[in-house]
């Protein structure tokens, strides 16, 4: 149990089978003794994940008391089919949203009617009356696609203007990168909390390819030492307490908590809170 007064929030993906579903809630019934503020659950763009997302959401919902926060991205979606979706997350109780843009699955055409998150946004603040709580995604390193990191910053602070309550960040590995981003969102008015997402280390393969699909940078030292060790209980020790310290350095200096992005899996996400003070 972490002793920082701080909370954690967790990320899951919908699981694809119904013992996936079993097997993920009772992960997070353990999880629930943590001071989790709550667990969220990821949509696929284009609304391929969205039964998932909410049979997951209910499944957590009546089998922990954790809030819950669905995810939603509009890219690729229209007002109807998003609006049901909300709908349904309304009717259930869920009063907190991650709302993103989303990608766009390869092949897929249009960009519907929600092409950026703030187009988004604004159509929930209106069509629901303001009644979600709503959380955003934010780009420490700079959203892949921004024109400019200035523009990207920009976009970023018109999402609370918005009436976004807070952001979670993509994972990144330095902290100093995190509190720049922070500094300079102040300097533009924003006061709304910016939580830091962590991604544990499972794999060197996996990290790579995850940092690569979102733009996170990977330290040429932390490449060097995942190359060096010869086994996966080893690699694994040393991802748990790299990204301990990165956390530990994370509360210490003013973070307002941390989003795990768990994959799914207890450990190394418990492993880690267990090493934090
Ligand atoms: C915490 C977190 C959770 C996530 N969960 C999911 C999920 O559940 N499902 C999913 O599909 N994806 C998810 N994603 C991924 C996210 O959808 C993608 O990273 C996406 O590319 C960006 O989403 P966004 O909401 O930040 O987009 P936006 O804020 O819309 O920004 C996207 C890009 O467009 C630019 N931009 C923004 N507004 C404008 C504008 N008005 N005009 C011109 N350019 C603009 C920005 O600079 C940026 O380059 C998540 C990301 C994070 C950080």
């Amino acid at each position: 149990m972490a002793k920082n007064s701080k909370t954690f929030s967790f990320e899951f993906f919908p699981p694809k089978t119904d013992s996936g579903l079993e097997n993920l809630t009772s992960l997070a019934q353990k999880l629930e003794t943590v001071p989790a503020e709550y667990f969220s659950v990821t949509f696929g763009a284009g609304g391929s994940t969205q039964q998932g997302t909410l049979d997951t959401c209910k499944s957590l919902f009546d089998s922990t008391k954790v809030p819950v926060a669905p995810h939603i991205s509009g890219i690729g979606s229209n007002k109807e089919s998003i609006a049901l979706a909300l709908q349904a997350y309304k009717e259930y109780g869920f009063k907190r949203l991650v709302v993103l843009r989303g990608d766009l699955p390869s092949g897929y055409g249009s960009k519907g009617d929600f092409p950026y998150a703030i187009h988004l946004i604004e159509f929930i603040q209106n069509k629901f009356d303001n009644y979600f709580d709503i959380e955003v995604g934010a780009y420490p390193e700079t959203h892949p696609e921004a024109k400019s990191p200035e523009d990207d910053l920009k976009y970023f602070c018109d999402k609370f203007s918005a009436g976004a309550k807070g952001a979670v960040t993509q994972f990144f590995f330095d902290a100093d990168v995190y509190f720049r981003f922070v500094e300079n969102c102040a300097k533009l008015g924003v006061e709304q909390p910016i939580t830091p997402g962590i991604m544990p280390i499972m794999s060197k393969d996996g990290l790579m390819r995850m940092a690569r699909n979102c733009g996170a940078k990977v330290p040429s030292t932390l490449i060097d030492k995942l190359e060096k060790f010869d086994t996966e209980d080893d690699l694994k020790k040393f991802g748990v307490e790299y990204i301990a310290s990165l956390t530990q350095t994370l509360l210490d200096n003013g973070a307002p908590g941390i989003h795990f992005y768990t994959i799914n899996q207890l450990n190394p996400t418990n492993q880690i809170i267990n090493l934090i003070d």
